[in-house]
């Protein structure tokens, strides 16, 4: 049994990382400003608190003895969060400090493992105007340009880790996530991604009505259903492989044909209709080739499956 802890694990990824990890029968210690909004923490032990504060994080570090981090703590959101420049230095300031403050402590405490959660949107921009031919192999991510403050803090804390592993010998994974959906996502209050967010507006759409979506909907991105992200995160952290390494899938649609899909998966007649909003980069889908090669497995479930489910869940919460 190893002693797990996850940052974050009152967040989407995190809490599905707990129950992970539990299954695993592993000691999971979660740490987050909240307790997960949509079911029970699965943690064994939960820290309900800042960890831009060094002293409450040292506090975790000195309570018990961590074999592996999990790092999926972040201030993160949508493109209504990430794109319209509102949220800019508390992405940078509070996703840098939370990183600076578990890279010491890791470092200090020598955890045998640390997986940091990068982006896709550590990608150029310049690489990712062509919506049906985007570059996002992972040795493309230099000379760096990031679309938003959210990719220059990953790159920077991507860094930040790679210097642990040069200094002191942290061992270190690093994947750059594309777009992760699934139930027991953030769906409402301005957080949420395009999936979930356009499931709550066919849910919620009369039929004959219609949704806006931003943008013309011809940008291009791909979906990650969330138990393959946590597969592709176990292996890679059982690996002998750092990366960074894209973890996504590589079924790209366009927004439009994202919104079609779930209209049909609600059998209304909805109409879409484009208005102008924040969309960031007009193609993104992730490149598997490296994938491939280190750890023999890539993402395979169909985006539909995922979504149908992920369009249930949200069913059932509206109903509450
Ligand atoms: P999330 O917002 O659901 O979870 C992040 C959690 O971090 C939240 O529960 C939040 O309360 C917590 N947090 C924020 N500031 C904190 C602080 N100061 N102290 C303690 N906890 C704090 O996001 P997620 O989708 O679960 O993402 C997890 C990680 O994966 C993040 O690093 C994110 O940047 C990365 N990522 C996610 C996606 C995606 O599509 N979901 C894509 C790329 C990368």
């Amino acid at each position: 049994m190893k002693n797990i802890l996850i940052t974050g694990a009152g967040g989407f990824i995190g809490s599905h990382m707990a129950k992970a990890q539990k299954l695993l029968g592993n000691f999971v210690i979660g740490a987050d400003l909240k307790y997960p909004e949509f079911s029970e923490s699965k943690c064994d032990a939960f820290y309900k608190l800042d960890l831009r504060d060094y002293n409450l994080c040292k506090s975790i570090f000195k309570n018990h003895k961590i074999d592996e981090v999990y790092t999926l703590a972040a201030d993160m959101g949508g493109a209504g969060y990430i794109f319209t420049g509102r949220n800019d230095l508390n992405i940078l300031h509070n996703s840098c400090q939370i990183n600076l403050n578990i890279a010491e402590m890791a470092c200090l405490n020598k955890v045998n493992k640390l997986f940091f959660s990068s982006s896709a949107c550590v990608y150029p921009m310049h690489n990712q105007q062509d919506p049906d031919n985007p570059i996002c192999s992972e040795n493309s991510a230099y000379p760096a340009n990031p679309d938003s403050e959210y990719g220059w803090e990953k790159i920077f804390s991507e860094r930040l880790y790679l210097a642990c592993t040069k200094n002191h010998s942290l061992n270190i994974k690093i994947a750059r996530f594309h777009n992760i959906f699934g139930p027991e996502g953030t769906w409402c209050g301005g957080k949420e991604k395009a999936p979930a967010a356009i499931c709550r507006k066919v849910i919620e759409a009369s039929d004959h009505d219609s949704i806006e979506i931003w943008g013309l909907g011809t940008q291009t991105r791909s979906f990650l259903y969330i138990d393959e992200c946590i597969e592709g995160t176990i292996r890679l952290m059982n690996s002998d492989f750092s990366g960074p390494v894209n973890i996504g899938s590589s079924e790209m649609i366009s927004i439009n044909n994202l919104a079609k899909m779930i209209i049909n998966i609600s059998g209304k007649t909805i109409e879409i209709k484009n208005i102008p909003g924040p969309i960031g980069v007009f193609g993104r889908s992730s490149d598997n080739i490296l994938i491939k090669e280190k750890l023999n497995w890539e993402p395979s479930m169909k985006l539909i499956d995922g979504i149908t489910n992920t369009y249930k869940w949200i069913t059932s919460q509206i109903k509450k």
